[in-house]
């Protein structure tokens, strides 16, 4: 298979260029076993381990490759196995914050370019949903398309899609059913050659009906076939990109099933431009607006310029993100030091055995 079938681009081929004077080969990482990763490249589906020296240098999970991502494999001679040598750049990257006292975001998923935020137009419809996965995938740097499935469950979707449209930012707004069908001709202009795409939203909401509508059994087929590991034994673990029939790829792993919020004041800023622009109008520089004479936040809530469960989230998602912030650079100093205290080893150590340098 081409490489621009699977994604590759000039982007890429560029970061590669060191790589490729080791002899190395380029593949792209479709799916995680526990030591190992299944890496499609020009001559199909390989297994490959991260080296040595990787494993060493390495200073986060962030420095692992996740799927998705574009790798540089050294082939082992006479054997379908690869060493992978370096994680190329990510051009888009979902990560997900982990727990409080662990607060270095996982990557879930890399090099993403459409993603669908799915939402169902029923009970749990909710605009502060579609809000947050709107931010975390303005963090991923991929393209946002919300959809809003189950269609034919309400008389109200046109409605619905005004309210969203109203928070989207320009993000484009679908109002489909996966059931009946209605609406899907709408997202096959972004299911194209050599793109990769992935679903993101709340369980329920739709997404395998939606997957199944837009690939039919396809997908289904490409991951009933068993696999062999490298150990010799069957595995079922399914590949997580797969690249369809009509070229078009998708990602879809369990961890972006369940994302959480991962981002920093600047996404958060970009999301809420109509908050953050009332802000600079207050008369306080620093307003917190609470009480302060001269707030204009407060005013326009007043006024019911501002909706207040959109402002209420927005506080909410501000806290997070200042806490996380907190928590990171608590972490990043922590590794700056594990980092130095590693090289003054290793000098030690070849102090010792050249104790003339
Ligand atoms: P997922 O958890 O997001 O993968 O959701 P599923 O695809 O499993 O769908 C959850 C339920 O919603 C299933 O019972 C589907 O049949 C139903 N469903 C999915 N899409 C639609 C739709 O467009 N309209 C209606 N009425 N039901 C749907
Ligand atoms: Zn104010």
């Amino acid at each position: 298979m081409p490489l621009q079938d699977l994604g590759w681009d000039p982007f890429f081929e560029q970061h590669f260029i060191p790589f490729a004077a080791k002899n190395c080969y380029p593949g792209r990482v479709c799916r995680e076993h526990k030591h190992l990763f299944g890496v499609l490249c020009e001559t199909g589906e390989i297994l490959a381990e991260i080296s040595g020296k990787m494993r060493y240098f390495a200073e986060t999970r962030n420095d692992y490759p996740a799927i998705g991502d574009w790798v540089a494999l050294q082939p082992l001679p006479g054997e379908r196995r690869a060493i992978i040598q370096g994680v190329l750049p990510r051009k888009t990257c979902f990560s997900r914050k982990m727990k409080q006292e662990y607060t270095e975001p996982q990557i879930l998923a890399a090099n993403i370019d459409t993603v669908f935020l799915v939402s169902a137009l029923n009970e749990d419809f909710n605009v502060r949903r579609i809000e947050r996965y709107l931010l975390l995938t303005y963090e991923s740097r991929a393209l946002p398309v919300i959809i809003l499935n189950k269609c034919d469950l309400t008389e109200e979707w046109a409605e619905r899609v005004l309210e969203v449209e109203a928070v989207a930012n320009g993000a484009p707004v679908y109002p489909i059913s996966a059931l009946t069908g209605v609406g899907l001709d709408f997202l096959a202009s972004y299911l194209l050659k050599g793109k990769t795409v992935s679903l993101l939203g709340s369980s329920g909401v739709g997404k395998s009906t939606l997957i199944n509508a837009l690939f039919g059994s396809q997908r289904q087929k490409i991951n009933d076939v068993r696999e062999i590991d490298g150990r010799g034994r069957h595995t079922t673990s399914f590949r997580e990109l797969i690249v369809l029939p009509n070229g078009s790829i998708v990602i879809d792993t369990p961890g972006l099933r369940k994302v959480e919020l991962w981002a920093n004041e600047e996404q958060l800023e970009n999301s809420f431009k109509d908050i953050e622009l009332l802000a600079q109008q207050c008369r306080f520089g620093d307003c917190q607006h609470r009480t302060e004479p001269g707030c204009a936040v407060r005013r326009a809530l007043e006024h019911e310029e501002l909706d207040e469960g959109r402002y209420r989230n927005y506080c909410k998602l501000q806290r997070e993100i200042r806490y996380l912030d907190f928590k990171q650079n608590q972490k990043i100093h922590l590794l700056e030091k594990a980092k130095w205290k590693r090289l003054a080893a290793q000098k030690r150590k070849s102090d010792k055995r050249h104790p003339s340098l």
